[in-house]
């Protein structure tokens, strides 16, 4: 059986950053992911100034900001007509205080091919993780499906970054305790007209709510609805959900006619969720796959590469040297827990008090909400929101493998 020090299940954002931290660190690792290319469309695009910062770490940074990307200086929404500025990152200690989007496919495919580099790092794209291998309680591998081919993969340390419908923590038996959300996500791309607005945000119309990704050539749509209302859109047709999108966005009106069927609008459902135990003796979950994540802020591919950067500083030198313990994957939890926990908690909070409310609303409000209008009066609000959003509690950076600071070349300074 083949045998590698770590094995990591899911090239999502944990799973390729920690296996490209790792190999970096000398560390023999095999990334397996079930599909065959990153290209897939329900995934976020934000790339937030914590991750630039661990970009910049790395020595990434300039490489990385040459993909084609758009630079978001501050977050405007729309709220009941007025336009509001939400969060402002021009002044967070970071190597580029700006939120970058690109899709997500760039992005995973930019850290697979700067991990292919490495003579310790091995990529399986197509391959997917059915099962983990147990002995005396200790988890020791994977059992993988490739095409028609099923095989082993012994390891040190088995990581489970496969997400939010992860397989590694269901075979391996660790509970999952499921916070609930009020809300799920319809994504679908519109055609984007030279004439239309600029600006990627969010629109706040009485029972609706709109954010709309600006990639240049179209719209990628985020239309958030009631948990479980789908079959109630459909049961009011195609026509009238076109209606509501043109309604909420009125740029959209000419657009939402190439909404043909309800097979171009994909239901994402909206979880939160946490692990009371991230490991088990052989086995760590990180990412999604520990804590699925809201879409509120979002937050969730940077708290995912955090978890990787910090078990990448805690792990790779036990792995290289062959002594692991769990007291290792006990102190990524210990980091790692308390900041996926905070922020679950203020996106429970955002869902419940401002997203539930505004989608049960059916009339126009005689003013803004209050906490809107302070956001418009008080920089510093609008800096304390870009400051969670963008940077997050307790953000990593990235060790050298002895434990010293990766480069001091583009470290942030502070305001
Ligand atoms: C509607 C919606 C919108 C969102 N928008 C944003 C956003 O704009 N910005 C943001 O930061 N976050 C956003 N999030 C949250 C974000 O998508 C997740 O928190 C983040 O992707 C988690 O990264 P991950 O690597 O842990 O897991 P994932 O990104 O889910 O990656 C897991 C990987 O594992 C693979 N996999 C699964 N099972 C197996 C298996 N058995 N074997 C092998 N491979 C497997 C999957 O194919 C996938 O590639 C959004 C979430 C939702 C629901």
């Amino acid at each position: 059986m083949e045998t590698r020090q770590c094995c990591i299940a899911g090239g999502g954002p944990a799973g390729l950053m920690l296996g490209y931290l790792l190999a970096r660190a000398g560390v023999q690792v095999t990334v397996l992911e079930k599909h065959a290319d990153f290209l897939r469309d329900f995934r976020g695009d934000t790339i937030h100034p914590s991750t630039l910062n661990i970009l910049a770490d790395l020595g990434l940074l300039e490489r990385f900001l040459a993909l084609p990307h758009q630079e978001v200086s501050e977050l405007t929404g729309e709220v009941y007509g007025e336009v509001v500025t939400m969060a402002d990152f021009r002044h967070l200690p970071a190597a580029r205080p700006f939120l970058v989007l690109v899709p997500q496919w760039d992005f995973l495919d930019f850290i697979a091919d700067e991990a292919r580099k490495l003579p310790t790092f091995t990529l399986r794209l197509g391959a997917k993780v059915v099962d983990v291998l147990q002995e005396a309680g200790r988890v020791t591998g994977v059992q993988v499906q490739e095409g028609e081919r099923s095989y082993a993969i012994g390891a040190a340390l088995v990581v489970g970054a496969d997400g939010r419908h992860t397989t590694v923590r269901e075979a391996a038996g660790l509970p999952s305790v499921d916070t609930g959300a009020p809300i799920d996500v319809l994504w679908f791309r519109l055609p984007r007209s030279a004439s239309d607005p600029a600006r990627t945000g969010g629109i706040i119309q009485p029972g609706a709510m709109l954010v709309t990704l600006n990639r240049e050539s179209y719209w990628q749509c985020a239309f958030v609805i009631p948990k479980g209302s789908l079959a109630d859109l459909q049961a009011q047709g195609l026509a009238a959900f076109r209606e509501r999108v043109a309604g909420t966005a009125p740029f959209l009106r000419d657009a939402v006619g190439t909404l043909h069927g309800w097979d171009d609008i994909k239901l994402l459902s909206v979880q939160i969720s946490h692990l009371p135990h991230w490991w088990r003796e052989g086995l760590l979950c990180i990412g999604d796959a520990a804590h699925a994540m809201s879409p509120v802020g979002g937050v969730g591919i940077n708290l995912a590469i955090q978890d990787a950067v910090a078990a990448a500083n805690l792990l790779a030198a036990p792995l290289r040297a062959g002594r692991l313990t769990s007291a290792h994957l006990q102190a990524v939890q210990r980091r790692r827990a308390w900041p996926a926990r905070v922020t679950q908690r203020v996106q429970v909070a955002v869902q419940n008090e401002v997203l539930s409310p505004v989608l049960a609303r059916s009339q126009q409000p005689s003013g803004v909400p209050l906490p809107v209008t302070l956001m418009q009066r008080l920089p510093l609000l609008r800096r304390l929101t870009a400051r969670m959003i963008g940077i997050g509690v307790r953000p990593e950076r990235v060790l050298h493998p002895d434990g010293e600071p990766a480069r001091l070349q583009d470290r942030p300074t502070r305001m």
